[in-house]
């Protein structure tokens, strides 16, 4: 007599709420590798040229590993799998999984289609529930027609994977699983970065549970995010209805390390929230989303900074001076826009040094720069304007009330401080320097540039005896004035900044 199929409830029990995806030669040691922080596995035996050979291999480690609770899965090519060999081999190689412990096997809706009914129960008979899985790798076309396809052969679990091209993509799936998930018996999330929410939050919508891929290894799918960072960052197991829900928005946003800083600090202050990537640059998608998930509040980035201001019901004084906002906060009377950038800036140069009567040059005169003149002259400091065009550093002095200086004329100047706000020193960045080492002519180096975080100006002012601040300060700055405002609360800074100095080492 077989012993029970898995349940919703029994899989919770024993393996939580994350599957691990291990594939390749190596997908036994990365499935032991995985065991003592996840005990849910999925191994894709179609990641390697003859899926038969690893069956000894998998009776063997479910037989050293009885805590693990297994999905077995063997693509075939046309369904986004490696497997050559026909749909009634594929069942054949699934069945000898059950047989050897898998509590689970994932078969594609289209081998359902062309063995019938049959074939699930030729696996059921050797011990497994059956996931049917549908998945596209283009993007998100309408969702229940593929439910409804499965229904005929009354699979023991549902999977449903599209590929999100957009945010908005990503909540049709959100909103499918709301619809459908009620009985604990869909999976479903979305590929591709713009999928991220779905990954994390799919379980509090009503997916069984989620993918990640091993410790430094690639996915199985596109998108797909490390275990570490799903468990440890995000917290995916512990969200529920109640967690407040945060974001950065804007594009691109693939390398913002906001969510690693944020999470942490979220992790840290022991708060029930998560900090989501939202990468959109369209202003009413992301008004949707933030609509629709109840975001409490958002970092902006480019191109949104500006679009986002006829939206906001309230806003500081630097968003109204500088006409741009890199932080919102829902409010009962809508958003309130604030810049924190200008903090950024003024707060770790003040710890440096009063500002007040200080002469400072700032060399560039683009997004940063106007956050630093903006918020330096109103702390009392006088400002030069140092940039490649010297007409736009001439614009931005005009419209400050500071003063542009041209290159030449450094010479007859020095300054209390001078400020880096171009891109010179940025990885992958070969610009000519701003300044030559006869020109830091300062006590106080402050370099905005924060990747790397030690920078080629960092070491010129060092190594002339300057006071350097670098530019992690700035980002780990922005973020904490970010937090209060949404928080309300002291931020934790010192493990913000570690989260952000380890994300650069
Ligand atoms: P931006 O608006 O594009 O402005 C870039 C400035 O650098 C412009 O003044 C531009 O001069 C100048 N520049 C660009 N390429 C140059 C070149 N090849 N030679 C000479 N000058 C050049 O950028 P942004 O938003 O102000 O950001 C500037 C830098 O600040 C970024 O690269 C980033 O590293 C840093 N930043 C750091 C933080 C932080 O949190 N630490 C935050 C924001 C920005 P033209 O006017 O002549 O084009």
């Amino acid at each position: 007599m077989p012993a029970p199929l898995i349940t919703p409830e029994s899989l919770h029990q024993r393996a939580g709420r994350i599957c691990v995806a291990v594939s390749g030669p190596e997908m036994f040691s990365l499935a032991a590798a995985t065991l003592p922080d996840c005990r849910f596995i999925e191994f894709r035996l179609d990641s390697v040229p003859d899926p038969a050979s690893q069956l000894p291999h998998l009776r063997q480690f479910l037989a050293e590993h009885p805590e693990a609770t297994a999905v077995a899965t063997c693509r075939r090519q046309p369904y986004g799998g490696g497997f050559h060999g026909t749909a009634q081999q594929e069942i054949e190689i699934l069945a000898e999984a059950a047989s050897a412990g898998c509590q689970l096997v994932d078969i594609e809706t289209e081998t359902a289609e062309e063995l019938g009914t049959a074939a699930l129960e030729q696996l059921r008979a050797n011990g497994a529930a059956v996931i049917l899985s549908w998945h596209d790798f283009q993007g998100t076309p309408a969702l229940e027609p593929e439910l409804d396809r499965m229904t005929p052969f009354a699979p023991d679990f549902r999977k449903i994977v599209p590929t999100a091209t957009t945010l908005t993509e990503a909540l049709q799936l959100i909103d499918m699983l709301k619809t459908h998930g009620g009985n604990g018996r869909l999976i479903a999330m979305s590929m591709g970065f713009r999928g991220t929410l779905t990954r994390v939050l799919g379980p509090r919508f009503g997916s069984l549970f989620t993918f990640a891929s091993p410790e430094g290894n690639a996915g199985t799918a596109p998108g797909q995010v490390s275990l570490s960072t799903l468990q440890h960052l995000y917290r995916a197991e512990a969200i529920t209805a109640e967690t407040s829900i945060y974001a950065v928005a804007g594009l691109p946003i693939t390398g913002s390390l906001s969510p690693r800083m944020h999470n942490t600090a979220f992790r840290a202050a022991k708060l029930d929230a998560v900090y989501l990537p939202l990468e959109t640059d369209a202003l009413a998608e992301l008004l949707a989303v933030v609509a629709r998930l109840n975001v409490r509040g958002l970092s902006i980035t480019m191109p949104l900074k500006e679009t986002i201001l006829p939206h906001l019901a309230v806003s500081d004084a630097a968003v109204q001076q500088m006409q741009t906002c890199n932080t919102l906060v829902k409010t009962a009377e809508g958003f309130a826009g604030y810049n924190t950038d200008v903090p950024g800036i003024v707060g770790p140069l003040q710890r440096a040094l009063p500002l007040a009567n200080t002469k400072i040059l700032i060399l560039g005169a683009g997004g940063a720069a106007r956050a630093a003149v903006f918020g330096l002259r109103d702390a009392g400091a006088h400002i030069y304007l140092l940039n490649r065009t010297y007409a736009r550093a001439e614009a931005l002095a005009a419209e400050a009330g500071v003063h542009a200086i041209r290159r030449e004329d450094l010479s007859a100047h020095t300054f209390d401080a001078i400020i880096n706000s171009t891109p010179y020193g940025m990885r992958n960045q070969t610009m000519e320097a701003p300044i030559a080492a006869e020109e830091m002519r300062a006590k106080v180096f402050f370099d905005l540039v924060y990747n790397p975080v030690e920078t080629p100006l960092l070491q010129l002012a060092r190594q002339n005896g300057l006071h350097v601040i670098p530019g992690v300060e700035m980002f780990v700055e922005q973020g904490v004035r970010q937090f209060i405002h949404w928080t309300g609360q002291s931020a934790p800074r010192e493990a913000m900044q570690q989260s952000v100095l380890e994300a650069l080492a």
